[in-house]
């Protein structure tokens, strides 16, 4: 398999540094929180896959709902005028679950394609109202919003950009509400009104609100390493860009469905965007879905309604029977105990991670439920970071992959977590104890 996977599989962003003699691991079998590879070697997923088998992997009601569709019907299309039964009843579900009036959900196959959705509906908004100058967007610093041509122009990530060339001069960036590293210090009051100055700059620059079409933002920045803003942030965003007019965009892929603790992060900063977009934890893994969330005057310009669709927007595989009925089953799960459990292992989590502060590499611990990160750092005053030369990205991977855990190592020294939400507090344990491990080992 690592000779195949060698040759023949393409994984443009894996970084192999340190270990290219070894080459792919196969993950062979996944139990609830657990994975083994194809050695026999079983850990802890203490990533979820990648942010999103929120549900653990191996849960039958998921599978018996997969396996029960996939009999009666594998496909139908929503392009002309048909439907499935799953995909409208998830719909509905979702719909009635959303912040405010969020009714109206289009499917997509994951985040990616979502966001780009989003960038579609809001230039035919903009032009439907007769403004298709307002056609400039704006994100943050550390975003991360796909890979999807447009999707990875929104992605403030440079390695999404150097070497592809691509004009996106209609996006633009200001900077993120970090707190361990802003420049505005780590005071909230201070980081939310230098972001809230940064935006309004920002759109006089590009020629005042009338040029501006709309803001995106993830409510926890997570590929940027799980940036957290402080309380309130979200909300006076969303009143600058009321204010304005400025269509305000949620990317809630990594934050949606209990990863944060709620179904949908927006809701407990009591946050209602003109659109959301959703994946990974739609449907925890088990099959490839994404779903866009429009509120009804966002809706009012692309359908009539009588739900008659008027624009060229559409995918083969939108709204996908079997998809749609795992994610209604994964729905029943989260409100039938795994959001609660989540929410309780997250609390677990999150203080055993800030016991961790003590440790002389820990400079910054931050994070949210099942979602967090450890900054590292070799000077805690200086907020020195690891060394890049000595790869420890890699050696922090490789380290914990020994101890049986699987976590997320950022190039820059920041270790993520975001583990299943049926985790037992033994395996949070787990996962803290195996961290403390690595971490000293590190120190060596
Ligand atoms: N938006 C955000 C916030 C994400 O984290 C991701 C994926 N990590 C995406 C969009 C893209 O999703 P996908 O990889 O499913 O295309």
């Amino acid at each position: 398999l690592v000779e195949l996977d060698r040759a023949h599989l393409v994984h443009p962003v894996a970084s192999w540094r340190g270990h290219e003699a070894a080459g792919v691991r196969v993950i062979a079998s996944g139990d609830g929180a657990t994975v083994t590879d194809t050695s026999g070697h079983r850990l802890i997923d203490g990533f979820a896959g990648l942010w999103c088998v929120n549900a653990g992997y191996g849960q039958e009601s998921i599978v018996e709902a997969a396996t029960r569709q996939l009999r009666t019907l594998p496909y139908a299309t929503g392009y002309f005028g048909l439907g499935s039964e799953p995909a409208i009843r998830l719909a509905a579900r979702l719909a009635e679950a959303a912040p405010g009036d969020l009714d109206h959900v289009f499917f997509t196959l994951g985040g990616s394609d979502a966001v780009d959705s989003t960038v579609r509906f809001v230039r035919h908004y903009w032009h439907s109202r007769g403004k298709p100058e307002r056609d400039q967007f704006i994100t943050l610093e550390m975003g991360y919003h796909g890979s999807s041509t447009v999707g990875a122009g929104l992605t403030a990530l440079p390695a999404f950009h150097t070497g592809f060339g691509v004009p996106h001069d209609w996006q633009h960036r200001i900077p993120s509400h970090h707190a361990y590293r802003n420049p505005a210090g780590q005071d909230p009051a201070a980081i939310t009104a230098a972001s809230v100055a940064a935006l309004r700059a920002k759109v006089k620059a590009l020629g005042g609100p009338e040029r501006v079409a709309a803001f995106y933002v993830e409510p926890i920045q997570g590929s940027g390493g799980v940036l957290v803003p402080p309380p309130g942030w979200m909300a006076a965003m969303r009143a600058v860009c009321a204010e304005m007019e400025i269509l305000f965009i949620a990317d809630e892929v990594i934050t949606g469905f209990g990863r944060t603790g709620p179904l949908f992060a927006c809701a407990e900063e009591g946050v209602v965007p003109d659109m959301m977009t959703t994946a990974k934890g739609l449907t925890s893994g088990y099959a490839p879905m994404g779903a866009v969330f429009l509120s009804e005057h966002v809706y009012a310009t692309i359908a009539d309604g009588a739900g008659q669709g008027v624009v060229g927007h559409g995918l083969t595989y939108s709204g996908h029977p079997v998809s749609a009925a795992i994610g209604l089953a994964v729905l029943d799960l989260y409100e039938g105990g795994l959001l609660e459990n989540g929410r309780r292992a997250g609390a677990r989590l999150m203080a055993g991670l800030q016991a961790l502060a003590d440790h002389p590499l820990v400079g910054d611990v931050r994070g949210r439920g099942m979602l967090a990160a450890l900054e590292l750092v070799t000077d805690k005053a200086a907020k020195t970071p690891l060394p890049a030369a000595a790869q420890p990205a890699t050696r922090i991977f490789d380290r914990a992959w020994a101890q049986g855990l699987v976590l997320r190592a950022f190039p820059w020294g920041v270790i993520g977590f975001a583990p299943p939400l049926c985790c037992t507090e033994a395996e949070i344990d787990g996962i803290l104890a195996r961290t403390r491990a690595v971490l000293d080992e590190t120190l060596d």
